[in-house]
């Protein structure tokens, strides 16, 4: 379904405004239930208050799963001895309820892999694809850590709005991705500044914080990113990591998309002038959570400290436009079952 009418569509650049909070309100507290000691950083990891009932709120009908079934699969990891967080509770302006920001993490700590999904409400196949794949997510966890954000606009899932306080991308509308990170990464001309002074929205800067503070006990080796576009008719994979376009697990996924029927770009630029070779895409300035993912440097508390730096970091954006939603889900569940596959270690 076509939301976006500007031919900018994924990227997070362009797409911040500035926000500030009010002085002496840090931007977390609106959207945080509860401080989690020893992290460092202000990250909600426990509430004492009653949890909302995510499946009270209506989920825009596409053929996408009720918000509340989501939750519960990925909260079917919790009886597998995996710990949830709440990193926010998002309540932007317009919506009646608020609605959990939920991490998921394996038993074991250490060395991790990723997965997010869900930044743009108006890409449902990842958050359903990795409730598809629960199960394949699980065993990767009992394997080797990972730390699952399965659902990180859920207000957007809901209401299929890309952004947290707009629906779509629109040139002279500024619209707040939950992903900016613009105020963590530096500005190359500036490079011992942010490039925002703040974050432009509560919910960029609670998943940015979490983030940083979940890097401690299980720091980023790979990232991978579900999402999609619906402007464009063929697939592609960016790769953001150390490795570049050469990361074998960045060809490897193309590998999957195409088994899996989804039409993948083969050459040429993408609509944002990016060089694509066999649908890989190498690193670029875009100041979303994937670069933050990969950052050797970020800016915080106005100091330059060391960033996630995970070595492989992978986006995937599926053609919504060429493909059902169906179809779409199984080609990212297979993904996550390939990349489970091939990132846990043998048994024994
Ligand atoms: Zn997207």
């Amino acid at each position: 379904m076509a939301h976006d009418t500007s031919p900018v569509g994924c990227h997070d650049l362009r797409m911040r405004r500035r926000l500030p909070f009010p002085p002496g309100e840090s931007a977390p507290a609106r959207a945080l239930t509860a401080a989690c000691a020893g992290l460092g950083l202000a990250v909600a990891c426990a509430s004492g208050d009653p949890p909302p009932d995510p499946a009270a709120v209506a989920t825009h009908t596409d053929g996408r799963a009720p918000i509340g079934e989501l939750y519960a699969a990925y909260e079917s990891l919790i009886a597998r001895g995996w710990s949830r967080d709440v990193v926010a509770e998002s309540a932007p302006e317009g919506t009646t309820q608020p609605l959990p920001i939920v991490a998921l993490r394996s038993p074991g700590t250490g060395p991790a892999v990723w997965i997010l999904s869900g930044i743009h409400g108006e890409e449902p196949a990842g958050p359903n694809a990795i409730a598809a794949a629960i199960e394949d997510i699980a065993r990767l966890g009992s394997r080797r850590p990972v730390v699952l954000v399965p659902l990180l606009n859920p207000q957007g899932y809901a209401r299929n709005w890309r952004y947290l306080n707009v629906p779509v991308y629109d040139e002279t509308i500024d619209g707040d991705s939950v992903g900016d990170s613009s105020h963590l990464l530096p500005d190359a001309r500036s490079p011992g500044a942010a490039r925002a002074p703040t974050a432009s929205s509560a919910e960029a800067e609670a998943i940015t914080h979490y983030i940083l503070a979940r890097t401690a006990d299980y720091p980023p080796e790979v990232s991978i990113d579900l999402h999609e576009d619906n402007l464009i008719h063929e697939g592609y994979v960016y790769s953001q990591g150390a490795l570049g376009a050469a990361d074998p697990l960045a060809v490897a996924a193309v590998e999957v998309l195409r088994q899996h029927g989804v039409p993948i770009k083969a050459g040429g630029t993408t609509r944002f002038d990016e060089p694509v070779d066999g649908g890989i895409i190498g690193p670029v300035t875009d100041s979303s959570i994937d670069e933050l993912m990969s950052a050797a440097t970020v800016i915080a508390d106005g100091r330059a400290r060391p960033g996630p730096r995970a070595k492989t970091v992978l986006v995937f954006e599926t053609p919504a436009a060429a493909l059902p939603l169906e179809r779409r889900i199984a080609a990212h569940a297979a993904l996550l079952r390939q990349l489970a596959e091939r990132l846990a270690p043998p048994a024994g």
